[in-house]
């Protein structure tokens, strides 16, 4: 992505989205610019080791990526779910997220793009 950002606003962390697909982290917990410096992302970097090597302490028990996958996507969807709660919307969220993909989603990311789809439609819905 081009990155007009400033060395400040890649350390400030403000670009951050919750969820991983959306994320310029893209869920890896740290960002690497076009300056070649790495920023820890706020949102996903918690707990994951350093890309540079500085966190002796980290890097001494293997991290668990699976681990930190699956929260990752259990936190979006549970964001999801809260920003259609926010609109009004009562029923099932995992229904609705059944709904709105035509078909139970399989994986936990599935469940989060089900679970996007889902709360966008809720937004719209509470627009109209
Ligand atoms: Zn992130």
């Amino acid at each position: 992505m081009p990155d007009s950002r400033t060395y400040a606003d890649l350390e400030s962390g403000l670009w951050a989205h919750f969820d991983p697909a959306f994320c310029p982290c893209k869920g890896h917990g740290w960002l690497l610019s076009d300056f070649d410096t790495h920023h820890r992302c706020p949102i996903h970097g918690v707990g994951v080791p350093d890309p540079r090597g500085e966190d002796e302490e980290e890097t001494r028990v293997p991290f668990d990526w699976e681990a930190h996958e699956i929260q990752m996507l259990r936190n979006a969807y549970a964001r999801y779910r809260q920003c259609a709660r926010h609109t009004g919307f009562k029923g099932s969220f995992k229904e609705l997220c059944v709904s709105v993909k035509g078909s139970v989603p399989v994986s936990p990311k599935e469940w989060v793009e089900a679970a996007y789809i889902a709360a966008s439609w809720t937004i719209q819905n509470e627009v109209l």
